[in-house]
């Protein structure tokens, strides 16, 4: 596994592109440090254009993704908490996380060895123990893991959080204009802003979401897709509104994908949040694995896509069906490993990128926006070991 490299000298101005949950938590990690940093968001700092729409988002340890990503989680839940009580607002609900599927599911396994290795406190029962706790269905033969960790970020919540702690270190926040270009020459580095002005620094971060790979240069772009995937919230009719509002984030291993709902609740909008990760019958239609440009992507639902979450609604949670109340289209940016990618661009070292954040980021901010720091200033000290930054590097850097 490869690990970051650390060289430089502490910068004294930085510019970050991208007011979304990275860009605020690279703000605010390295204005703690000492860099006087201004963020440029081409919306508002919230906004329902980019990653971060839907108002809500899952924090789970059990990750199936790798136990490599379990430090970091547990690195940003305890500063998800403090920033919390610190901002006198609930950021992260523990729900804890419910993951079921068939037994011999691959993922299934994968976040059961997680829990085991990383010694997550975590109980895994059967189909009927399950469907006596929660309203779930599923077949007799089935298992569940449920970590009482797990459950969701509120998102404007944490990012109010994380701007206002910028903030009082001195961030500067800029928003409705877009950066149109990263602009190096020998002595500095900046950008130049959609309005013609030029902006300019030590060091820039560009943490621009699903508009990161225009900002690359071209060979650079290749590896990150962007993909389009469906919000939907059910208006539950089957007057089981209190046993629902109990449950935990849920998420079913599925054979044909990863699909993931939430308790009934009113963040943002009153309903059963539900989404799907990972449909590989809709990846083998070309469907989910359509590339898409965040400027041209339909944001509409559409009514296969809809009828597809139903599906899942019927089979596993039937207490939870109802009409649509909401849906919404927000956009992933993958990488060929789904890993994240965070490093330096390998022609200007005065430049950091972080995203490629492939749909499972947002809980990780905390922990990104420290990693962003080190690597702009160029601060040693102990950390996690990622190889995060393999892609660039296989891209070409
Ligand atoms: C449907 C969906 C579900 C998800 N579920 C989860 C989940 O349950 N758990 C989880 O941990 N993660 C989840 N994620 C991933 C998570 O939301 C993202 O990883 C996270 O939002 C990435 O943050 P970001 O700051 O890199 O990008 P964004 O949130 O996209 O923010 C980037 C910001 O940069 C701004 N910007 C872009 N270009 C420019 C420019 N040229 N000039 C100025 N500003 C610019 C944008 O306007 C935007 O505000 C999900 C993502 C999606 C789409």
């Amino acid at each position: 596994m490869a690990s970051i490299a650390v060289v430089g000298t502490a910068a004294q101005s930085v510019i970050v592109v991208g007011g979304g949950p990275m860009g605020l938590a690279s703000a605010w990690a390295l204005a703690k440090r000492g860099a006087s940093v201004t963020v440029v968001e081409r919306f508002e700092v919230v906004n329902a254009l980019s990653s971060h729409g839907g108002f809500t988002r899952v924090i789970r340890q059990a990750y199936h993704e790798g136990s490599d990503y379990v430090p970091l989680i547990q690195e940003s839940e305890t500063e998800w908490l403090a920033l919390g009580r610190r901002a006198k607002q609930t950021l992260l609900v523990q729900t804890g996380l419910l993951e079921f599927g068939a037994p011999e599911h691959p993922e299934l396994i994968d976040a059961i060895s997680v829990c085991e290795r990383m010694q997550l406190d975590y109980e895994v029962t059967d189909a009927a123990t399950t469907r006596r706790r929660w309203p779930f269905t599923m077949p007799d033969d089935w298992i569940s893991c449920f970590t009482p960790s797990g459950g969701y970020l509120r998102v404007r919540q944490c990012m109010e959080a994380f701007r206002s702690e910028a903030e009082r270190c001195g961030v500067s926040v800029l928003e409705g204009v877009a950066v149109q270009r990263v602009a190096q020459t020998g002595k500095r580095v900046g950008v130049v802003l959609d309005d013609g002005r030029q902006l300019w620094a030590d060091r820039i971060v560009v943490t621009a979401g699903p508009w990161l790979p225009s900002l690359l240069p071209p060979r650079l772009r290749q590896g990150l897709v962007r993909l389009r995937r469906v919000l939907a919230w059910s208006k539950p009719q089957g007057g089981r509104d209190e046993a629902l509002r109990r449950l935990p984030v849920w998420a079913a291993f599925l054979p044909h994908g990863f699909f993931y709902g939430f308790p009934l609740s009113d963040e943002g909008v009153t309903g059963v949040k539900l989404a799907c990760h990972t449909n590989f019958l809709a990846e083998e239609a070309g469907v989910l694995s359509q590339p898409v440009d965040p400027d041209r992507v339909d944001r509409d639902a559409g009514a296969k896509e809809l009828a597809s979450l139903a599906e899942i609604l019927a089979a596993h949670l039937p207490a939870a069906v109802g009409p649509w109340a909401h849906h919404t289209v927000c956009m992933y940016t993958s990488t060929p490993s789904w890993d994240f990618l965070i490093d330096r661009l390998p022609d200007d070292p005065r430049v950091v990128i972080a995203g490629g954040f492939s749909g499972h980021g947002f809980k990780f901010a905390p922990a990104v926006g420290r990693l962003v720091a080190e690597l702009v200033l160029g601060e040693g000290g102990p950390r996690a070991d990622f190889s995060f930054a393999r892609h660039l590097r296989d891209a070409g850097g």
